[in-house]
């Protein structure tokens, strides 16, 4: 028995998932299609998928912004989880993965969701607030360049409403976070990401050690205590 989390062998991942993960053929096949790509390591894992898009049942998400779209794994099983008139804004720079995606998208039903801003996720955020949008997304996940985690996440915080979740990945970010030798501009973000966000009092904090981690921050209301 052990109070830490336990390291996942592959006996025991493979465990997990035989008993727990619901993944929807479509979104296996995407998967599948992904794993296939080079950098097949940026896409999330089916459990933390599934995680994510419980989460957004029990916050009763409508409106959600994706800072990475990749291949549309992840938009794909959120976007699932949205009611009919939900909405996710997905943002990336690169057509290559978007472009796989749409016909998942299509398939799965989920198409008419799915708002793709191809272009660099600063520009869109940017537009979302200058658009008077501030409070009005009740989730955000963040999964893209780590040198810019802290700029979107600042964004996302205003785009989100008071009690909306913001997931951040990556954020153990293979272990590298703890290792001396990593200085990299990527590794050194994630860092100062992390240790901002341990006392940041706008936020409740959680950190999980699911995949490569994911940091889970609830906006809390102005005025709220501060301590
Ligand atoms: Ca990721």
């Amino acid at each position: 028995m052990s109070n830490k989390t336990l390291n996942l062998d592959d006996g025991l991942y493979a465990y997990l998932h035989r008993v727990s993960l619901r993944e929807p053929a479509v979104l296996r096949q995407l998967r599948e299609v992904t794993e296939q790509e080079e950098q097949s390591n940026m896409r999330s894992a089916p459990e933390q998928g599934q995680f994510m898009a419980m989460l957004l049942g029990l916050i009763g998400a409508k409106r959600v912004i994706e800072v990475g779209t990749f291949t549309g794994y992840g938009t794909l099983g959120m976007a699932g989880a949205l009611p009919d008139d939900g909405e996710i804004v997905t943002c990336d720079v690169s057509v290559r993965g978007p472009f796989v995606a749409r016909r998942f998208w299509e398939q799965a039903g989920v198409l008419p969701k799915v708002r793709l801003e191809l272009r660099p996720a600063l520009e869109t955020l940017d537009a979302l607030l200058a658009q008077g949008e501030a409070g009005g997304f009740d989730f955000a996940f963040i999964d893209a360049d780590k040198a810019n985690y802290d700029a979107y996440f600042e964004r996302c915080l205003q785009l989100v409403r008071p009690g909306g979740l913001i997931a951040v990945d990556n954020v153990l970010w293979g272990g590298s976070v703890i290792d001396e030798a990593k200085q990299d501009e990527s590794t050194q973000a994630i860092r100062a990401f992390n240790l901002k966000l341990a006392d940041d009092a706008r936020i409740e904090l959680s950190m999980l050690p699911i995949a490569d981690g994911l940091t889970l921050a609830v906006k809390k209301a102005a005025g709220a205590d501060a301590g």
